[in-house]
């Protein structure tokens, strides 16, 4: 199944629900950043929340999402556009911790406790973050928790990663249920109810469920008004001309130590994993131009 996310509203107008499914954008980001396990699960689930997020944009507008806890992983940074492409990376992506329960791996635990921001930059003059206290590192409750108290929109989340005995990616994707103002608090309870008694939305999604398939489970009978449906994959913006740049900007005097020792200088980009090879002459023709 390829990657692709639905929105719609439900019929009557009291809610709204994205659906994703990310698996291969997931197994991208593990191959890239050579991510471990409950880094990849991690990454994964910040990976799936940016895109679902990002779904409420419009435009150019540019969503990122910054997990800084205190476990093992450090800071996981996304950032998503409102078109459906995604990057991202976790601190340290070489995290191993034993799995308390099989099949379920320790995101929490690997997350810790610290802050979650999220920064809505729409063109205007400044972007506005709005930051919570992580609940759970599981990121899911988390990012609930910052639409409840940072946006007072009441809503479920739920992401997942299934990751396979080969460190490989199974299946990944997420679901994100959103009720207007004026809604039934009831009905938050009932969508609630139903999406706690799914099985996690990675097995769902491992036994082929798409993304209207997801959405089917969560609301159990209630009719959706799709509005949208497009393609998600994870894309980098960066490019040798900018690592340039910035190369440029550094002088020459910081860039004479690796090139002496190396012979070329390498830059890796944060977000995608990119390596950017620069020589002595190519340095040379930069830093004059
Ligand atoms: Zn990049």
């Amino acid at each position: 199944m390829e990657d692709y996310l639905v929105r719609g509203v439900g019929v009557g107008g009291q809610f709204r629900v994205f659906a994703a499914v990310t698996t291969s954008l997931v197994e991208e980001a593990r191959q890239r950043h050579d991510t471990w396990p409950v880094a990849t699960a991690a990454l994964g689930r910040v990976l799936t929340a940016g895109l679902l997020l990002g779904a409420n944009l419009k435009g150019e507008d540019l969503l990122t999402l910054r997990v800084y806890g205190d476990g093992p992983l450090g800071a996981i940074i996304v950032s998503a556009t409102a078109g459906g492409e995604v990057r991202g990376y976790v601190q340290e992506p070489h995290v191993d911790l034993p799995c308390e329960r099989t099949g379920k791996l320790p995101v929490g635990e690997a997350v810790g406790k610290g802050l979650l921001h999220v920064t809505k930059d729409l063109g205007l003059k400044e972007p506005f973050t709005g930051s919570i206290e992580l609940v759970s590192g599981e990121i899911g409750e988390d990012v609930a928790q910052y639409l409840l108290t940072s946006e007072q929109t009441p809503s479920a989340v739920s992401l997942g990663v299934l990751v396979g005995p080969d460190a490989r990616v199974k299946a990944a994707g997420g679901l994100l249920l959103q009720l207007f103002p004026g809604a039934e608090e009831k009905l938050l309870t009932h969508l609630e109810q139903n999406i706690t008694s799914m099985p996690p939305v990675s097995s769902l999604i491992n036994s082929e469920l798409s993304p209207e398939g997801l959405v089917a489970r969560a609301v159990n009978g209630l009719d959706i008004h799709y509005l949208d449906k497009y393609p998600v994959r994870f894309v980098c913006k960066c490019t040798r001309e900018k690592v340039g740049d910035i190369l440029a900007a550094m002088g020459k005097e910081e860039l004479e130590k690796p090139l002496a020792e190396q012979g070329q200088v390498e830059v890796r980009c944060h977000f995608c994993g990119e390596k950017y090879t620069f020589s002595g002459p190519d340095l040379q023709a930069i830093v004059k131009a």
